[in-house]
């Protein structure tokens, strides 16, 4: 997709406070409505890029159970795909008659609603408190009822999955919402001299692996093309496939301009959004592919006018893990850090998936390069790799609360970095809410960036990508 032509803008961008940005943001929909009306007080404590394009990505952010609702009263089928983040929606976009989301998603909407939405305290008193990852939110919009249509039809990874969300799955099942499971195996290293295939982003796998989630993945458009009543066409999932993978492309040009200009061009927080779109389009993909490449127009005419946020001294940081209070991203700019590199859980869905002549080939092998499947060294050598292209200083290892996958993987990843790269490394646990913690954060954020900085002297750090 070719980028339009982005308006010349001032050298220095300055965000905006909420109260501005919801008095200029009209011509995206009146974003204010989302606090006034819809409970999203969270925005008022958030800072704002003043672009169309940001604007556009935060109402398409905010309004997807609208569009949810809308498309059920249209007699669109909902499919809820639980875990995998990136691949099934890519499968289910292959059948026009249904719409995929994450009910997952629904762990963003107590930091949204600032817990005005009762979802954890409804998680709570049915046994799933704050010793389970905050998406156990899932769990309560499921009891609730009115945060997201029940969706048709829901399917679930299992297997290789973290305990939270196995059990919150189930827990999920027992209100009388059937799952299709499916089996994600743990990824393995291939024996020596076994059949392997290459995954999306270089890592190599057992063939016979690759063989198990093939067959589940047929099982899946199989569900679907009932669900959807016409049969299943691969001649349509390779479609979807060339559309998920134009789309993948359009946002790794957004990361690698944003990450490799002399000042930051786009704000942490919208490039978190903009990453998130990828796993299920936020229920719209042509939107999704409009709005990105929208994105990029507005970061490439930033970059050629010199134009950015804070300063081209700002410390580059290295994020790991999304956090559950999005106000984090832009305390970390205030302690004079940019974001350089992300891994949010779902690095495989910003690689293109091979385009196969045998499509559920191609998405079983998409499956099997989740970052979470495999061991932890899997993850930390790209995240490795990724720094050393983005010129990554100083690396942010943000712990879930209550995430079983977080108990030790995050020492695991800064020490594996400071062996490959010596750049230092924090491990942080963020709440969903961050007020109360807040000097602290903002005290070790401090301190990582000094301690970056105060390597410049020792070894200035290449911005090349190797
Ligand atoms: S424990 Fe980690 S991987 Fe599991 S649902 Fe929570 S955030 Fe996702």
């Amino acid at each position: 997709m070719t980028p339009r032509t982005a308006p010349v803008e001032p050298t220095t961008l300055r965000p905006l406070a909420f109260s501005a940005w919801r008095a200029h943001a009209t011509a995206a929909g009146c974003l204010g409505r989302h606090y006034d009306a819809g409970g999203d007080t969270r925005l008022a404590c958030l800072r704002f890029d003043p672009s169309p394009a940001a604007d556009r990505l935060w109402e398409l952010l905010l309004s997807e159970e609208d569009r949810l609702a809308a498309d059920r009263r249209t007699g669109r089928k909902i499919v809820g795909t639980m875990k995998d983040l990136g691949t099934v929606p890519v499968l289910a976009s292959a059948f026009p008659e249904l719409r995929a989301f994450y009910p997952d998603g629904a762990w963003w909407t107590p930091c949204l609603m600032q817990n005005g939405d009762g979802l954890l305290a409804t998680a709570d008193r049915h046994g799933l408190d704050d010793s389970f990852c905050p998406v156990r939110a899932m769990f309560g919009a499921f009891v609730s009822g009115d945060r997201f249509p029940i969706p048709d039809l829901l399917t679930c990874s299992v297997g290789a999955v973290c305990d939270d969300f196995s059990a919150i799955a189930q827990r999920v099942e027992t209100l009388g919402h059937r799952i299709l499971w499916w089996e994600a195996p743990y990824r393995r290293a291939p024996a020596p001299g076994e059949e392997t295939v290459k995954l999306p982003g270089g890592l190599l796998a057992p063939a016979s692996q690759r063989d198990v989630v093939r067959a589940e993945m047929a099982r899946l458009r199989d569900a679907f093309a009932a669900l959807a009543g016409r049969p299943a066409s691969d001649a349509l999932i390779a479609e979807a496939i060339r559309h998920a993978n134009a789309i993948r492309q359009i946002l790794r040009d957004l990361r690698n301009a944003v990450f490799l200009a002399r000042r930051a061009p786009l704000p942490a927080l919208e490039l978190l959004i903009a990453e998130m779109l990828i796993i299920h389009y936020c229920s719209d993909r042509e939107a999704t592919a409009t709005i990105l490449a929208d994105l990029l127009a507005q970061v490439h005419g930033r970059v050629a006018a010199d134009a950015g946020y804070g300063s081209t001294a700002d410390v580059k940081v290295f994020w790991v893990n999304p956090t559950a209070d999005l106000r984090c991203m832009t305390i970390l700019e205030d302690v004079g850090a940019r974001l350089c590199g992300t891994d949010f859980l779902f690095t495989h869905a910003l690689d293109p998936i091979p385009e196969l002549p045998d499509p559920l080939d191609a998405l079983a092998r998409t499956a099997l390069a989740d970052p979470m499947t495999g061991p932890a060294r899997g993850r930390a050598a790209r995240i490795v790799a990724d720094m050393r292209a983005f010129g990554a200083e100083a690396l942010v290892v943000s712990r879930i609360p209550g995430a079983s996958h977080c108990a030790h993987e995050g020492a695991a990843i800064i020490a594996h970095v400071a062996d490959a790269l010596g750049v230092p490394g924090i491990e942080i646990e963020i709440p969903g809410r961050t007020e109360s913690f807040e000097p602290t954060l903002r005290t070790r954020l401090e301190a990582l960036v000094e301690t970056a900085r105060s390597r410049r002297t020792i070894q200035p750090h290449s911005t090349n990508p190797t």
